[in-house]
């Protein structure tokens, strides 16, 4: 295991600022004194001829076998939805039930690179669950804030790989132990801390590119991406990994990615034109929850022509009874990707030429 020697430095995606190879945990640190956090995009030497397109920070890096998940073509479902195709990507088939697992696998292999001991995130569900498994593999503590509605079984879960958890009542609330603990007690951090929030180290968003790469293997070049979103790391590292591909030469343009959520954040972000609000809602999707969203969502969306688009909790119920009548399990978060394709028909992004994948972030086996 070692950092990558074509690693140059991180470019901050607001300010343009390039800073050396390192932590950030708190992201550009000219924007954030600023009040604006932002986050980080790394920098590679261009790559040599027969290198890999998709460069990631940590070489040889701590793996629970990751990656390479299925993609489905759904023939039932594209004629539902009135598009031309539509595949499944199972992101739920990583070895902890969801895509963190790709982030996790950098984000935790440059923590022990980094010499630290512990890593501290505030998580009440995948995340924490897939972060306290790579601990576990690497032979380091996991210190995750959950809130007292945690699901039982993502309790369990972390309980189960050694994980040591704290409750909160609020979900912010959580931020400033996290917050804490990476800055004065040298753990490293698993998540944002920060509010107004920022996306998560870049090294571990750098994980999420392979996805890009898997899909046009699979699917080749789809016109059109939906991917649910929080704070928006999966969207951005695989809007990441589409560019690297671009500069690759493998492909010509972009597919656009859109970002589902419960209830509206993004879009009111995009129109207050910063993503420093608070825009809350209640939902039953409690992966992609809470009143937050980021920058680098909005930077997503923005260099890629996608849009960001609402699936409420009962399109969302319907969409993952059509998934489980067809064997496929899903979160009601990620069932939310497949409900909001009526939406983006609606409002002109898809038609019945559309080549649309559906990320399917966890099957809910722990929901
Ligand atoms: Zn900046």
């Amino acid at each position: 295991m070692l950092m990558n020697p074509r690693l140059t430095g991180l470019r901050c995606i607001r300010c343009a600022q390039v800073l050396p190879p390192g932590d950030y945990f708190e992201g550009c640190p000219a924007c954030l004194r600023a009040g604006d956090p932002a986050s980080l995009e790394c920098l590679y030497e261009p790559a040599p001829a027969g290198a890999a397109a998709l460069p990631l920070p940590v070489l040889d890096a701590i793996t629970l076998g990751e990656g390479a998940t299925p993609c489905l073509d759904m023939p039932a479902l594209a004629g539902a939805a009135h598009v031309g195709r539509l595949w499944i990507k199972c992101e739920s088939a990583n070895p902890t039930g969801s895509h963190k697992d790709r982030m996790s696998a950098q984000l935790v292999s440059r923590a022990k690179l980094a010499g630290a001991r512990r890593v501290a995130a505030a998580s009440s569900g995948n995340a924490g669950v897939s972060l306290a498994a790579y601990c576990a593999a690497a032979g380091l503590e996991a210190d995750i804030a959950i809130m007292r509605g945690c699901p039982p079984l993502q309790r369990a879960a972390m309980l189960a790989f050694g994980a040591r958890l704290t409750e909160f009542e609020d979900s912010l609330a959580r931020w400033p132990h996290v917050a804490r603990l990476c800055r004065e007690e040298g753990a490293f951090a698993g998540t944002n801390y920060l509010n107004p929030p920022v996306g998560t180290h870049a090294y571990g968003v750098e994980g999420y590119k392979p996805i890009a790469a898997e899909i046009l293997q699979t699917c080749g070049l789809p016109t059109d991406i939906v991917v649910p979103a929080a704070r928006g790391d999966l969207i951005w590292g695989i809007a990441l990994g589409w560019e690297a591909l671009r500069r690759a030469g493998a492909i010509e343009r972009l597919p656009r990615l859109h970002a589902v959520e419960p209830f509206a954040r993004l879009s009111r972000a995009r129109a207050a034109g910063h993503a420093r609000g608070q825009w809350l809602g209640d939902t039953a999707q409690y992966s992609t929850a809470g009143g937050t969203c980021t920058l680098q969502s909005l930077a997503a969306l923005a260099r890629t022509g996608g849009m960001p688009v609402e699936a409420g909790d009962q399109a969302a119920g319907r969409a993952r009874d059509m998934l489980a009548s067809l064997g496929i399990a899903a979160e009601l978060s990620s069932a939310a990707a497949l409900a909001a394709l009526p939406a983006l028909r609606l409002a002109g992004a898809l038609d019945a030429e559309s080549r649309v994948v559906a990320v399917l972030t966890s099957d809910g086996r722990r929901g």
